[in-house]
């Protein structure tokens, strides 16, 4: 998944990014809500993590500027201990869910899945097709119950076009999920990881399931549930 996170203590903005990293996220971590703003401009998050006490423009005045930009991505609120207050106006404001400071990673790592699994449609913590099972808490793929060993790159592009089932997804979309920044954006990486993907797919019995959609990228057509 591709996070926007909106932090200003650096501290904690660097163990955020880090952490989010090492199970498999791609991070833009931002310092204030201007800089959030722009970043969601430009970019496809699938999710936001705004902390609501900024310097310049607050949290709250970023989430009402970002609703009302059209923005329909969840939105995860951190807030400290005790304001209730806070936590009210976040979510009227349009933020999804909250979590007080000082929290664990595990639980804002559960309740962001949580909520990215939710606002794709998706009630449990497995994504099906037929035979083809995604397991989002383990982050594995399997066909009739035989695991299919993906890399961390397919994987997170398989999950992708599964969340996105029926839709066709553009192969910039696609890198993004797997790049935090332009320089290392190279379409081609695309191309030969969606190839490597349909093969190991073909080999466990799934056929067909990534569609090329010439000049506009990739379709996942298996019914997803
Ligand atoms: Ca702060």
């Amino acid at each position: 998944m591709k996070l926007l996170l909106v932090e200003d203590e650096a501290l904690l903005r660097h163990h955020l990014s880090t952490r989010f990293g090492e199970v498999g996220h791609v991070v833009d971590a931002v310092a204030s809500a201007e800089e959030g703003l722009l970043q969601a401009q430009h970019f496809n998050h699938d999710i936001a993590i705004i902390d609501l006490g900024l310097p310049g423009m607050g949290g709250l005045d970023l989430i009402r500027q970002l609703r009302n930009m059209g923005q329909t991505f969840p939105i995860l609120i951190l807030t400290a201990r005790g304001n209730w207050q806070d936590k009210v106006e976040g979510l009227t404001s349009g933020a999804d869910d909250y979590v007080v400071k000082p929290f664990q990673f595990e639980e804002l790592e559960a309740r962001l899945n949580a909520l990215v699994r939710r606002s794709s449609g998706f009630v449990q913590a497995q994504i099906r097709t037929g035979r083809l099972v995604l397991d989002l808490n383990r982050r594995q793929a399997s066909v009739a119950e035989q695991p299919v060993p993906l890399t961390a790159f397919e994987y997170r592009i398989l999950e992708y076009l599964m969340r996105h089932h029926q839709q066709v997804v553009a192969k910039e979309r696609l890198i993004e999920q797997l790049y935090p920044d332009d320089d290392e954006r190279d379409l081609n990486v695309i191309e030969v990881l969606v190839g490597r993907l349909r093969r190991k797919l073909e080999a466990a019995g799934e056929s067909q399931l990534i569609e090329t959609v010439r000049g506009q990228g990739y379709l996942f057509t298996g019914h997803c549930q």
